[in-house]
């Protein structure tokens, strides 16, 4: 059975078209590295460092924007709660769908747990709604309890987005699994098409 992440229920939402390409015919494009490499650098690290392994050699490894935004990660006060796990693999049912991904970090005081999502790039435009922040609620809430919170860390701005977990984050995640589980093959091209990588193939 399919278990949808995240970024699926995104895709879908973006273009089914997409969805098709890229999850049911398994096809990858290249995209632009530089920025995704950095990304994934600073989560390797982050993850290496709350399992308390020693890193002092990796960090010379860095330049000098890289190191700026780590120093930023390893300052942020969500960052410096107590852990709990990283990298940490976490999925639900809803409906008759199972949801998850894998979240950054999650981490507690003594209040609250925090899933923590370090972003190198932009935070999204709406993300109380965006279903990064709702599956992963959604799927630790069942797991934790509702004290918990979302905490989109932006790297590059060194500030945090804080976002309460809402019970009705259900309703929206069952309704896109219901629409690409009923999904009928239609392309419909749009601006959106300007920046896919899958242009070339499907224009
Ligand atoms: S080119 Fe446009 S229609 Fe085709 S997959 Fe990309 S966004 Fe969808």
């Amino acid at each position: 059975m399919t278990n949808f992440s995240p970024n699926m229920l995104k895709t879908f939402e973006t273009c089914p078209q997409k969805y098709l390409f890229k999850y049911v015919q398994k096809i990858s494009m290249p995209q632009k590295s530089s920025h995704f490499e950095k990304g994934k650098k600073i989560h390797a690290l982050a993850n290496y460092y709350l399992r308390g392994d020693d890193i002092s050699k990796l960090e010379t490894a860095l330049d000098e924007d890289e190191l700026k935004i780590w120093e930023n990660l390893k300052q942020n006060e969500f960052f410096q709660k107590t852990y709990v796990a990283s990298e940490y693999n976490l999925s639900c049912k809803v409906g008759e769908y199972w949801i998850g991904g894998r979240l950054d970090a999650l981490v507690k005081d003594e209040n609250y747990y925090y899933i923590l999502d370090y972003k190198t790039g932009q935070i999204p435009k709406n993300p109380e709604y965006d279903f990064q922040t709702m599956v992963y609620l959604l799927c630790a809430s069942k797991k934790f309890g509702n004290n918990i919170k979302f905490v989109y860390i932006d790297l590059k701005n060194n500030q945090n987005c804080v976002i309460d977990f809402d019970k009705d984050y259900e309703k929206p995640i069952l309704e896109m699994c219901n629409k690409i589980k009923n999904a009928k093959p239609s392309v419909e091209h749009s601006k959106k098409c300007e920046f896919c990588e899958y242009r070339k193939i499907c224009i």
